[in-house]
């Protein structure tokens, strides 16, 4: 890594703590512009920075990237202690190769710790995103996956309702000034232990809201706002679209009415897939997978 860009990345994250949110914005297009001049960034790189950024600013009246992450990391503990999960190395590699690409060509490619993705052991259809980066897909959505396309969408899907602030939103609006009073003054530092649990007792309600939403399902407009999202994540690197059309078959078959997971938090899956046809103005058609993908995703998952 060249030293500019190592100097960059250790720059941004102080430019992101304490700017406020105008001045974050302006002070990140100072160091990605100057990084991208010395050559030390792509301009494409410095122009998803910038846009990354941009996102976030406009909620950063609500919730630092930095509490979304510790709040999310709450939600995510709650949902292991109902799922465990899957410890196949090669599968959660390869789902981790997949998804760090994935959010790479999202609206939203940095995030304060980074997307983490994991496989829970759980034969329930069902995926779960939480504020900050963490996704799980459980085994049984991923047996509704023929191909590396399937997977690409239920990631890419998950990542939306995450660039979306789906999860945050959940909170209820009393909580949230409640939140932020009580960590108005901890926010500009890297937090201890201690802090984090602490801040976790602080949050306790606000996590309580996005588990409870998680479980219960989020709106049809937040849901199909995730899948508008996916499409065009996965339109950048080149998937068929058809990918979530196809999985989605696969899950109309799957599911029973009164199954847990995606039967009960998701709308059905032929409505999903008129309204994905709806705006791609096409009819279904296979997708066509390069062998090359295809052999990979066999071997990755095949055994799932
Ligand atoms: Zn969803």
């Amino acid at each position: 890594m060249k030293r500019e860009l190592f100097v960059l990345y250790l720059l941004l994250p102080a430019v992101l703590f304490f700017s406020g949110c105008q001045a974050m914005l302006t002070s990140t297009a100072k160091v990605t512009t100057q990084a991208e001049k010395v050559g030390a960034i792509r301009p494409s790189t410095a122009q998803s920075i910038q846009k990354s950024t941009s996102a976030v600013s406009k909620s950063v009246e609500e919730f630092t990237p930095e509490q979304e992450y510790y709040i999310g990391r709450s939600v995510a503990a709650v949902i292991l202690t109902k799922y465990p999960p899957y410890t196949n190395q090669t599968a959660n590699e390869y789902l981790n190769l997949l998804g760090q690409t994935l959010a790479q060509v999202s609206d939203m490619p940095e995030i304060f710790r980074g997307y983490r993705f994991l496989v829970l052991n759980s034969d329930e259809i069902n995926a779960f995103a939480t504020p900050g980066g963490h996704i799980f897909i459980t085994r049984g959505l991923l047996r509704c996956c023929r191909n590396e396309d399937a997977v690409a969408a239920i990631l890419a899907h998950e990542i939306g309702h995450i660039q979306l602030k789906h999860g945050i939103q959940a909170i209820k609006k009393a909580r949230v000034t409640d939140a932020l009073t009580t960590i108005a003054t901890e926010s500009v530092r890297v937090l201890s232990p201690n802090e984090v649990s602490k801040l976790t007792e602080t949050f306790g309600g606000a996590i309580t809201d996005i588990t409870n939403v998680i479980n219960s399902g989020y709106s049809r407009s937040f849901e199909y706002g995730a899948d508008d999202a996916a499409q065009t994540i996965l339109r950048r690197l080149g998937y068929d679209p058809n990918g979530l059309v196809e999985m989605l078959m696969v899950m109309g078959k799957n599911l029973k009415p009164g199954d847990a997971g995606f039967a009960k938090t998701h709308p059905a899956p032929q409505d999903r897939i008129d309204e994905i046809q709806r705006k791609l103005g096409g009819k279904y058609s296979p997708v066509q997978t390069p062998k090359a993908r295809q052999a990979r995703f066999m071997k990755a998952v095949e055994k799932i």
